[in-house]
Order: structure tokens, then sequence, then C-alpha cells
């Protein structure tokens, strides 16, 4: 069975002030739930969010990371040093750095390698863009992205990946895919994966990102091959974000 999972993607947004009372609400909202909960505020807030989420069953995650353990990289950050300020999870290959950072897929593979060699949990996003959907290039796309990391990783790791299918037309827009939608492009990633190591993909788990709120939340967990999600907007809203995850709860009794 697959456990449910929701991390929260802050992307650029936050301060001390807003770290310190997200957090505990939070926290607070979500006592004793059996989703697992990620949260993943910008660097300069990882160690201050590590010591809030303290005595809690939360996890904390980084925005990105350095293929390489130290050295002469001016403003990077390696997965050790995140290790090292409290981080358990890593968000990789957002499409937002796909596009705004040159990020190719062969990067994000070099990245999801370096995070499991740190002892970090990779959450790899793959998504199609609004013209590749029209072009009925979805799969072919999404396949690509999650191939280049299965290759990355190897078949021995690949049952450690967390992939989070987010289509970009559906990033911060408020459009989101059906549930229809985003279950056909999930069951076709859960595939892939299975094929390129067997019992890989069963275990995976696959998160949806892309406009999740609490309204639509439940609607698109109860997919059987929707683990979670990942959540950018409304996971800087304590409530919103609370009443997501309490929206996974139960919900994985048969995946
Ligand atoms: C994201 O950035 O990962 C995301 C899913 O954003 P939003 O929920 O705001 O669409």
């Amino acid at each position: 069975m697959r456990r449910t999972l929701v991390a929260g993607n802050w992307k650029m947004h936050g301060s001390q002030a807003m770290v310190r009372a997200i957090l505990p609400d939070v926290c607070g909202r979500l006592q004793g739930v059996a989703t697992e909960v990620v949260v993943c505020p910008p660097f300069p807030y990882l160690l201050l969010a590590a010591e809030l989420l303290q005595g809690s069953s939360h996890a904390l995650g980084a925005q990105d990371l350095y293929p390489g353990a130290s050295g002469a990289h001016t403003g990077e950050v390696s997965g050790q040093m995140l290790r090292d300020a409290g981080c358990t999870w890593v968000i990789l290959g957002h499409s937002e750095r796909r596009a705004g950072k040159c990020e190719d897929d062969a990067a994000v593979a070099r990245k999801a390698k370096a995070a499991l060699d740190a002892g970090l949990r990779p959450i790899v996003c793959v998504g199609e863009t609004s013209s590749q959907r029209e072009g009925g290039l979805t799969f072919e796309v999404v396949a690509a992205q999650l191939g280049a990391v299965l290759d990355g990783v190897g078949s021995d790791l690949a049952a450690s990946l967390t992939v989070a299918y987010e289509p970009v037309w559906a990033i911060g827009t408020g459009l989101t895919a059906s549930p229809e939608q985003a279950q056909e492009v999930h069951g076709r990633l859960r595939l892939q994966a299975e094929a390129f190591a067997p019992g890989a993909g069963k275990v995976m788990r696959m998160l949806y990102g892309g406009s999740v709120k609490a309204a639509n939340a439940a609607s698109l967990f109860a997919m059987p091959d929707i683990d979670g999600g990942l959540i950018g907007g409304a996971s800087l809203d304590a409530g919103e974000f609370a009443a997501i995850c309490l929206a996974a709860e139960g919900m994985s009794w048969n995946k």
C-alpha cells in the first residue's frame, strides 16, 4: 500500500515571520494524520522551519540542489548541506526551473542521483505545456522526462523516487487537470516505472500538482494512481494546506 503524501512548495515566498506563523498552525491542524506531510520553504528559512517542525511528524524539503558534494560553485547548495539543515526531501525538475533556469532532463537526472546519494528523497516533477498537450505530445514529453531520471538513478534506486505530475498549464493558473486527465498520465507513468524496474512502479508515489485546492483535492486523490499532491500557492495558507492534507487521509486504502 502506498501512503498518501502532500508536499507544499513555497517557491520564492515567505519571511521568518511567515514561517513562524504558518508552521505551528499547520502542525496544530494536522496532529495525528496518517498522510505524510512535507514543507518546502526557500533555503534561508530551512533551519528555522526544521526547528519549528521538531516534535511533529512532518518533514522538511528543499526546492532544488546542486549535484555535487562541495566545491567552487558560488550560490549553490548541495544535498549534504540540505541534510545538515534538516531536510529529508527535495523537489527537482520543477517546470519553473526547467523553463527559467534551462534545466534539461539530463540535469534533472544528475540531481536526482545526487539527492539519493545524499540520503534525500527526490520529488521529480514532470509535465507538459499547453501546446504540447494540444499537439498530442503529453505522454511523449512526460515519458522522456521520467525516463531520463530512471536511467540516471538506475533500477536499484528507482523505487526511491517520488514523481509529481504537474501539467505546466495548470501551475498557478487556477486551471486543474480533471481527475481523469491526471489519472491517465499517472497510470502511464506507473506502467513506465514498472517496466523499467519491476516492483518499483507499484510502490512509487505519484503526486499531482497544478492548482490543487481544498475544494478539488479529494476528487484528484481518490484516483487509483494519484497518491497525493505537490501544492504551490495553496501551501502558503495554513488552513487551506491542512485541508488538502486532510483530503488525502484514508485515500491510500486501496493503492
Ligand atoms: C507548483 O508550483 O508545484 C504548483 C503545483 O503550484 P500551484 O499549486 O500554485 O499551481
